[in-house]
C-alpha cells in the first residue's frame, strides 16, 4: 500500500520536468522510474564531507534513475543505465527497514542520494521509519533540480539538505544535463531549503544535525559558471555552507564533449576557492585535487565504493581555518 504522498503520482509533478505521467499505473517520465521504489545501493559511506560521513559513516541509500542527464555523471550506472544494473524494488515498509538497519549499524544519518524524482516515496518511507524508531538526521542529497512545491510538502521530514548547485548558466545546464532552466530553478530551491532548516548546524563532534550544505562541482573550462554559482550563494548569505568539489573526472560520455574531456587543473580549482574567500563565504569545504579517482564508484560491485578511499582522502576542510 502506498503512502499519502506517493498517491499523488497520478500526474507526476515531483520535479520541475512536470511530466504529468501516471507513475502509479506504471507510466514513466523523463526520470524513467514509475511509482515503485527502486534503489541501487544502501550502505555506510565514508566519502562524504566530514559533517555527513563523520567517523562511522553516512547511511547512504541510492535511488535508481535521475531527472537530469549529466553527460559526466559518475553514478551513470544507476542514474541512467539502471536497467542494465542491479537494483532492488522495495515497498515503503522495506525502505523504512533499511533505514533502521543503517541506524543500527551506527550510521550518523540516513542519506538519500538522487532523491528529486523520488521525493514523495522517500517522504512516506521516512514517516514509516520514524514511527518505528528512526532518530538519526535525514539527509536529502539531490542534484538541486527539485520542485519547490514538493519540498514544501515534505517540510519537517528532512533535517539536512545537501543539494548541488550545478549551473547558473542555463546554456551550460542544457548542454551537459539536458536542463535548460536549471539556473532559473535552483535559486528558489535553495531559498526553500534554507527557509526550512537554516544554515548548517553540527553537534559537539562536528556531525551535521540540521541545515543546508550546498555542493558545487567545478567543471574544467567553465569557471564563469562556477563564479556565478558562488556569487549567488554569497548573496544568499556568507554563512551558507558550501563544499567546492574538485573531483570532476571525464566519465560516462564526457570524453565526447570538448572542454570537459579532461580533469580540473590546480590553477582552476585554486581560482574558484580563492574567489569564494574573496566573496566572504566563511563556511567552505575544499578537497584535495588528487581526489578524482577516490570518489569514482562502481555500482556493478557489491561494494561500489573503494574501501581504500579513506575519509582523509576527501580532506574537506574549512577554508576559514586554513588561512
Ligand atoms: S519525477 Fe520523473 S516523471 Fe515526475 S516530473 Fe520529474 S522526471 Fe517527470
Amino acid at each position: 500500500m502506498n503512502g499519502p504522498l506517493t498517491n499523488q503520482l497520478t500526474q507526476c509533478e515531483s520535479c520541475p520536468r512536470k511530466c504529468g505521467v501516471n507513475r502509479l499505473e506504471g507510466q514513466t517520465g523523463f526520470c524513467g522510474i514509475d511509482a515503485r521504489i527502486r534503489i541501487s545501493h544502501a550502505g555506510l559511506h565514508l566519502g562524504e564531507e566530514p559533517p555527513i560521513s563523520g567517523t562511522r559513516g553516512s547511511g547512504t541509500i541510492f535511488f535508481a534513475g535521475c531527472n537530469l542527464r549529466c553527460v559526466f555523471c559518475q553514478n551513470y550506472q544507476i542514474s541512467q543505465e539502471f536497467q542494465q544494473g542491479r537494483t532492488r524494488t522495495l515497498t515503503s515498509a522495506e525502505l523504512a527497514s533499511d533505514m533502521l538497519r543503517l541506524q543500527d549499524q551506527g550510521a550518523h544519518n540516513i542519506n538519500f542520494v538522487s532523491s528529486s524524482h523520488m521525493i514523495f516515496q522517500m517522504a512516506d518511507a521516512i514517516q514509516a521509519a520514524k514511527a518505528k524508531g528512526l532518530v538519526v538526521p535525514v539527509v536529502y542529497n539531490s542534484n538541486g533540480y527539485d520542485s519547490v512545491d514538493a519540498l514544501r510538502q515534505i517540510r519537517g521530514l528532512v533535517d539536512v539538505y545537501l543539494p548541488d548547485i550545478k549551473y547558473m548558466e542555463n546554456e551550460v545546464g542544457e548542454r551537459f544535463s539536458a536542463a535548460n532552466d536549471y539556473a532559473d530553478i535552483i535559486p528558489g530551491v535553495l531559498k526553500e531549503m534554507l527557509n526550512q532548516v537554516g544554515h548548517l548546524e553540527t553537534d559537539d563532534e562536528g556531525i551535521a544535525v540540521r541545515g543546508v550544505l550546498v555542493r558545487h562541482l567545478v567543471l574544467p573550462g567553465h569557471l564563469s559558471n562556477s563564479r556565478k554559482c558562488l556569487h549567488f550563494l554569497a548573496g544568499l548569505s556568507p554563512d551558507t555552507a558550501i563544499s567546492i568539489m574538485s573531483q570532476y573526472s571525464p566519465r560516462y560520455k564526457a570524453c565526447d564533449y570538448p572542454g570537459i574531456n579532461r580533469t580540473l587543473t590546480k590553477d582552476e580549482y585554486d581560482e574558484i576557492t580563492d574567489y569564494a574567500l574573496d566573496l566572504g563565504l566563511e563556511n567552505v569545504f575544499i578537497q584535495e585535487l588528487d581526489s578524482q579517482n577516490h570518489y569514482l564508484p562502481d555500482f556493478s560491485q557489491d561494494r561500489p565504493f573503494n574501501s581504500s578511499s579513506p575519509i582523509s582522502g576527501s580532506s574537506a576542510s574549512d577554508l576559514s581555518g586554513n588561512d
